[in-house]
């Protein structure tokens, strides 16, 4: 694997516009960009004519790929804005077929051949083997999630994690790292996420800085994912950023608060604040809810932005106030 401090950025930064100009989601072009570097390879899912896009993009940017002959359907999640984990074998023209890309054709061709494979495989994406392990010891388990292990994840105490290591964000197109963490304060996560993020800062940094997702977020595999502006309800914001499902009654009382807090060490985790109602933290709308809040780390903004001129903008408000001290 090459150093990504060798790369070719100037030719990566085009093969970024590209991808762009094709219509590639930013998961997308962070996935290819990160396998073109040789930091890692990556495995999508695309159609016969997103293939096609890969061999000319190969062919001109001298990347490796190789694609599957089995066709698989998405079967999209209705609360989860469309994301999908989970995937059948179909017949005909509209099917997706599992692609990897690497930095020569070779590897591509090992990983696609590997298929069952999951420690070489883990390994070639750079998955720390704590969330390899997380994924085979969990694979019951998440099949009754339509394999989406986010509920799974194993939380932190304070329930804030590091900003690079968002993966709640990929509900929303952004995030640094594409695999499912065993924690979302796994230490080697962030390590993973931290060298992504400084390929890509010398690569685009424009996409870096659209990947990067801060903020509270509250996630159900039943209700939907929200992306919480500040759990304060900073005046003049409306509490909820982004969402994926608007239908449910998390969806709704979330968009009457006013203010949501998280309320440590008690079964329920939210407390929200509305101008008419107070949701009881107890309430039912929070079960199997998960919130976490994802921060800015010590360092965090130097690996991101290269300083800490970072902190100045929208994505994180210096008026945030810490959330340890949330605990009641
Ligand atoms: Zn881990």
């Amino acid at each position: 694997m090459q150093d990504s401090k060798n790369v070719d950025c100037s030719g990566l930064a085009q093969l970024s516009l590209d991808l762009k100009r094709l219509g590639s989601t930013r998961c997308q072009r962070r996935d290819v960009l990160l396998a073109a570097s040789g930091f890692k390879a990556s495995r999508l899912m695309l159609t016969d004519m997103g293939i096609e896009a890969v061999r000319q993009l190969g062919h001109t940017f001298g990347f490796g790929w190789a694609a599957g002959r089995t066709s698989f359907a998405l079967r999209l999640d209705t609360g989860k804005g469309g994301f999908s984990n989970h995937m059948t074998r179909v017949t005909g023209f509209d099917g997706r077929r599992e692609v990897f890309l690497a930095k020569n054709g070779a590897t591509a061709s090992r990983l696609l051949a590997a298929h069952a494979n999951h420690t070489m495989i883990g390994r070639a994406l750079r998955i720390p083997t704590c969330c390899t392990q997380f994924y085979l010891d969990k694979a019951q388990a998440a099949a009754k999630h339509a394999y989406d292990y986010s509920g799974l994840i194993g939380m932190p105490r304070t329930h804030t994690a590091s900003v690079l290591s968002n993966t709640y964000c990929r509900y929303f197109d952004r995030g640094i790292v594409d695999h499912f963490p065993c924690r979302h304060h796994c230490r080697r996560t962030r390590e993973v996420a931290k060298q992504s993020a400084m390929t890509l800062r010398r690569v685009d940094p424009s996409l870096l800085t659209e990947l990067v997702a801060a903020g509270t977020f509250v996630y159900s595999d039943r209700d939907g994912v929200f992306w919480l502006n500040d759990i304060d309800g900073v005046a003049g914001k409306p509490v909820i950023h982004a969402q994926t499902a608007r239908e449910s009654n998390l969806a709704r009382h979330l968009a009457r608060a006013s203010q949501v807090q998280i309320v440590l060490g008690s079964e329920r985790i939210l407390r929200v604040y509305g101008t008419h109602d107070e949701v009881h933290p107890r309430s039912s709308i929070f079960d199997n809810v998960s919130v976490v809040s994802f921060r800015p780390n010590y360092g965090d903004e130097e690996v991101l932005f290269g300083d800490r001129s970072g902190l100045n903008n929208d994505q994180f408000d210096p008026m945030t106030r810490p959330v340890e001290g949330y605990g009641n």
